[in-house]
C-alpha cells in the first residue's frame, strides 16, 4: 500500500500523535481489511484520569476492534494500547483516540451514513448498516447530528 493510502486512513481514523498506521492489509479471499496501528519506540503517553504527560508505557496489551465494514468487507483494528504508571493513579491504560465516546470511529460511521442516507432510501441504508444498528445507535444517541439519522435507520 503506498504511503498516501496509509495517511488517508490515518486522516480518516482521526488519529493523534504519537498514533500511526503502520499497515493496511487487504484478504480478497476473506474479504477482510486490517489496520494496524502503532506508536513510534519512546513514545509518551497521558494518564487518563489527570492527563499527567510525559508518561512512558510500560507494558501494552494488543487488541483488536471491529471497525465499520468497508462495502462488504469486514474492517479490523489492531493495536497495543500501553498502560502508563501515574504518580497519583497508579497502573492505568492510556486513553485511544479511537475507541473513546468523541472518536473519529463514530464521527466517522455517522458521517458515512448520513452521506448514505442522502443518496439512497433510508431503508436501504438500514439495511446495509443493520448489523451495527443497535451499537450504532448506542452511540448515536451521543450526537446530536447522528441521532436524527441514526434513528432514522430504525
Ligand atoms: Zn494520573
Amino acid at each position: 500500500m503506498q504511503a498516501q493510502d496509509v495517511a488517508l486512513f490515518q486522516a480518516a481514523l482521526g488519529l493523534t500523535e504519537p498514533w500511526q498506521v503502520i499497515s493496511v492489509e487487504f484478504d480478497p479471499a476473506t474479504k477482510r481489511l486490517d489496520l494496524r496501528i502503532d506508536f513510534p519506540r519512546g513514545a509518551t503517553f497521558c494518564c487518563p484520569e489527570c492527563d499527567l504527560a510525559g508518561l512512558k508505557a510500560r507494558d501494552t496489551e494488543e487488541k483488536t476492534w471491529r471497525h465499520l465494514d468497508f462495502f462488504q468487507h469486514q474492517a479490523f483494528l489492531t493495536a497495543r494500547v500501553p498502560r502508563v504508571d501515574c504518580p497519583l493513579h497508579k497502573v492505568r491504560q492510556v486513553a485511544l483516540p479511537w475507541a473513546r465516546e468523541r472518536s473519529g470511529f463514530t464521527l466517522l460511521f455517522e458521517a458515512l451514513v448520513m452521506a448514505m442516507v442522502s443518496e439512497m432510501p433510508v431503508k436501504a441504508v438500514a439495511e446495509l448498516v443493520g448489523e451495527y444498528d443497535k451499537r450504532v445507535r448506542g452511540r448515536g444517541s451521543r450526537s446530536r447530528d447522528g441521532a436524527g439519522v441514526l434513528a432514522g435507520l430504525s
